[in-house]
């Protein structure tokens, strides 16, 4: 009889500041899932980084709550507060390595944006991070895909890209539609809306917000 191969299970890591959470990170986290065939996604809500002043970027405890929220109803969909429970900013080489750790016959794979990704030559142990895990980028309306050939071939052969459209919502226009007072209920989860405003999230423009202040 012939003997099965064992395959291990597939996991997607979810990368993000979810600031807030929005369906083009679910559809995009839903195209991975089916593209790569991995059995959960887990999202990782970044900590709070020391350079983004709090107002303008919400805390990292409310970033993780409405990753929660928009999250709960998809059984694929897991969230971990591993980055955003800690002190400031957390790198993905840490991260990486706590899984690999923790769930050593786990395939990984790190999914975030394609335009994040272009500066993975940046982040700490930048040139180390795709032996780690695959990772998968995404690209929306906009991000040309042909970008990702700036970096080394060994890097690029590590990189899975999926296109998702036509959906071009960003973070950064949901915060700015909020201060402006515009509705954004087509962007994001009811329940995530009704934690934005019952937590009084994004109500200021960037442009009005202090300098932040790093110590
Ligand atoms: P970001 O500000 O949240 O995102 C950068 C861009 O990618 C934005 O256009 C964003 O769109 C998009 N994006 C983010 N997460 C996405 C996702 N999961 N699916 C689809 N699009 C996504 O994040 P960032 O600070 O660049 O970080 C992204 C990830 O890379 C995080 O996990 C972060 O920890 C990691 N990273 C690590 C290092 C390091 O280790 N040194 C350095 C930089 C980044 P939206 O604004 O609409 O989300």
């Amino acid at each position: 009889m012939k003997k099965q191969k064992k395959t291990r299970p597939r996991w997607g890591l979810m990368g993000g500041s979810f600031d807030p959470i929005h369906y083009g990170h679910l559809l995009a986290a839903q195209a991975a899932a089916r593209h790569c065939s991995l059995s959960q996604v887990i999202f990782i809500p970044t900590g709070n980084p020391p350079h983004k002043p709090i107002g303008l970027t919400a805390p990292a405890g409310n970033r993780y709550e409405m990753t929660l929220l928009a999250t709960g109803d998809n059984p694929l969909f897991q969230v971990s507060d591993l980055e955003s429970a800690r002190v400031g900013y957390s790198y993905t080489f840490d991260t990486l390595t706590y899984f690999r750790n923790h769930y050593p016959q786990t395939e990984l794979f790190f999914i975030t944006g394609a335009d994040a990704i272009l500066d993975i030559h940046t982040w700490k142990n930048g040139d180390i991070l795709t032996e780690m895990c695959h990772f998968i980028a995404i690209s929306r309306p906009g991000f040309d895909l042909a970008k990702l050939e700036a970096l080394p071939r060994r890097q690029r052969e590590r990189i899975i890209p999926i296109c998702i459209s036509p959906i071009a919502i960003s973070s950064t226009e949901i915060r700015e539609s909020i201060a402006a007072g515009r509705d954004v209920s087509q962007w994001t989860p009811k329940p995530v809306l009704t934690y934005i405003q019952s937590h009084g999230l994004y109500q200021h423009r960037a442009e009005d917000m202090p300098p932040a202040t790093v110590d």
